[in-house]
């Protein structure tokens, strides 16, 4: 959520700056600043909207400073306007400010500050902090921030300059994400690597509760109680070509037809097709304690939490362990018995959503075994869970998940056959599983082939405003996710609703003008669906079903078919979402809707 760039080197910073910001558009914001500074002062530039328009309003001038501060804000404490928008500053302006976070005690700070005279300016709780730096002035900045921060409650991610010490940047994190970028007598600030791939591949992640002071040739870690650091650099594996538009007109539509790759790299050296088995190095070191866990919980967020939804059906069908999937923002605050013969399964894009790290932190405080299943290397999931899975999918910067969702359906599919492989699962079912999810990448390629049928229908559509999305079993977490899709990108009212439910109350919704998706795949539900679909056409209600290639009955019952190849039970999520996921997009796209930036959403959730 939001975004954070510093550079202090021996290039201008400006140019740096607006690149780094660009490059963290994806997580979401709604307005913008910079400041560069020197031993003569310090020139800031703030603006609502768009990190263009910050771009524009420095064009015509010439910023030689080597070191500065940026910042996406994503409003929490006051309107999005330019006098909220960050860096903020202190009353001499000496001082300048960014955070990601939530300052959550700022109130009584402010009115302590403004009765020891100081002014505000902004309506937002970031301020309160960079007066309290400034309160503390000391010999150093670093110093001066440590005191600050001692004051402190609630999250943060910080960069702070001084024009008094203008080649240095302090930042810290607490509960917001830091990484360092070092390069050859400069470094980098940043809240994810995107700002950064460009100019290094050397990273040092800051953990919570630490602090960094960073000059063009030097870094130095240290706890908030002052206590020294020693951590080496992490090399990153993502590209700038990762993050390349290519010939796409969008991230997501990008992201969607990179579909087959994804699950090719989700699966790349983890099958063992002889043994009938996966092989997932990840999870080796605790392989004793996985295979004779009584319970799994498996926790995430938003599409994440779509995926646990399947994952629940998938492990019920694999293993003998008993399953529950919740929301991570309610798993946290339940009175929970956990302990060591529980796992709890955490499942984030970024490895840095708030409310599912705090569910895994709880989590592992009573004992539980912690599994992370993240796509970011080195994200704060990725290294506070005991043992853990990555997706390999590569950055994915449509707000709008597609291809994480698919790699987190692969993968749990092969952590559940590790599991039931140990368990009751027989060697020929875990060689039909697996040769099953080799077909894959073809045949979703084959679905992504009719794209052009989907953008048909769904053009359609764009006047609608409602739809429906129904599904039963693994299509029930399917239909959320379709629903999902749609009203995220394309702000139609979209529902999901297991069909069986459809009868119990949202069948009085249902008229010709109310349109419903139908995920009708031919499985043991099969004609359950069928009979869901005639009832909504008895009351006129236009069907779009997913259907199974080669049912041709089905168009019978439905107006409009978008057909997925056949495959077996527990990968049929990984196909039938991928036509949900090219329909929203195209409604979003006949709307004229921003959709790699969806109004009010962020990529990363780092608040709760
Ligand atoms: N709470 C701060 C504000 O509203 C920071 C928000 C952010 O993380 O961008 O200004």
């Amino acid at each position: 959520m939001c975004g954070i760039v510093g550079y202090v080197g021996h290039k201008k910073a400006a140019p740096i700056l607006i690149h780094g910001l660009k490059r963290l558009e994806y997580r979401g914001y709604d307005s913008a600043g910079m400041v560069t500074i020197d031993k003569n002062g310090a020139n800031r530039f703030r603006v609502v909207g768009r990190v263009q328009n910050l771009d524009h309003a420095i064009s015509d001038i010439d910023l030689k400073m080597t070191c500065g501060i940026a910042h996406t804000r994503w409003a929490t404490h006051g309107k999005p306007t330019e006098t909220n928008a960050h860096p903020h500053t202190d009353n001499e302006g000496r001082y300048y400010l960014v955070h990601n976070g939530i300052i959550e005690n700022h109130a009584k700070l402010r009115s302590q500050l403004e009765s020891e005279g100081v002014e505000f300016v902004s309506e937002t709780d970031t301020e309160a902090l960079v007066h309290l730096i400034s309160k503390f002035h000391d010999q150093s900045l670093e110093t001066a921030v440590e005191k600050a921060l001692r004051h402190v409650e609630g999250t943060f991610g910080i960069a702070v300059t001084c024009i008094d010490e203008p080649s240095k940047i302090v930042c810290g994190r607490r509960g917001s994400p830091i990484v360092l970028g070092v390069g050859m007598n400069e470094m980098f600030v940043a809240s994810d690597v995107s700002a950064l791939i460009q100019y290094t591949d050397q990273v040092i992640y800051l953990e919570d509760n630490e602090m960094a002071v960073v000059t063009p040739d030097e870094y130095q870690i240290r706890t908030l109680d002052n206590k020294p650091i020693a951590r080496e650099t992490l090399q990153i594996e993502w590209t700038m070509e990762d993050e390349d538009l290519g010939s796409f007109p969008h991230y997501m539509l990008k992201e969607i037809f990179e579909q087959p790759t994804t699950v090719d790299n989700a699966m790349r050296g983890r099958v063992v097709l002889g043994e009938g088995c996966s092989k997932l190095g990840g999870l080796q070191s605790k392989i004793d304690q996985i295979k004779r866990l009584k319970k799994i919980v498996i926790v995430s967020c938003g599409t994440s939490y779509h995926a646990g939804m399947v994952g629940r059906y998938i492990f019920e069908q694999l293993t003998d362990t008993a399953v529950e999937v919740e929301l991570a923002s309610e798993f946290r605050y339940r009175k929970l018995r956990l302990d060591e013969t529980t796992g709890v399964l955490a499942i984030s894009q970024s490895g840095e959503t708030a409310d599912t790290l705090a569910a895994i932190r709880e989590a592992r405080r009573k004992g539980a075994l912690t599994i992370g299943l993240v796509n970011v290397v080195g994200s704060t999931i990725a290294r506070e869970t005991d043992v853990g899975v990555y997706c390999h999918a590569g950055p994915e910067i449509g707000v709008a998940s597609t291809k994480i969702f698919v790699s987190q359906l692969v993968i749990l599919n092969l952590i559940a056959l590790l599991i039931g492989r140990y368990q009751s699962v027989s060697l020929s079912e875990g060689v039909d599983l697996l040769k099953a999810m080799m077909e894959l990448p073809s045949q979703i390629q084959q679905i992504l082939s009719r794209a052009a049928q989907i953008e048909d229908l769904a053009r359609r559509f764009t006047k609608v405003q409602s739809f429906l999305f129904i599904g039963r079993q693994l299509h029930y977490p399917v239909a959320l996710e379709g629903a999902l899709k749609l009203k995220e990108i394309s702000y139609i009212h979209a529902e999901g609703y297991a069909a069986g439910e459809m009868k119990h109350g949202p069948i009085s919704l249902i008229d010709a003008d109310f349109p419903t998706i139908a995920i009708a795949t031919k499985d043991a539900t099969y004609e359950k669906m069928i009979s869901n679909i005639q009832e909504i056409r008895a009351r006129s209600g236009p069907i779009i079903a997913v259907a199974t290639e080669g049912d041709i009955g089905i168009r019978e019952s439905a107006d409009m078919v978008m057909y997925i190849p056949e495959t077996h039970d527990l990968l049929q999520p990984i196909l039938s979402v991928i036509p949900l996921q090219l329909f929203a997009y195209y409604c979003a796209l006949y709307r004229g809707c921003e959709i790699d930036k969806p109004r009010n959403l962020a990529k990363s959730v780092t608040v709760e």
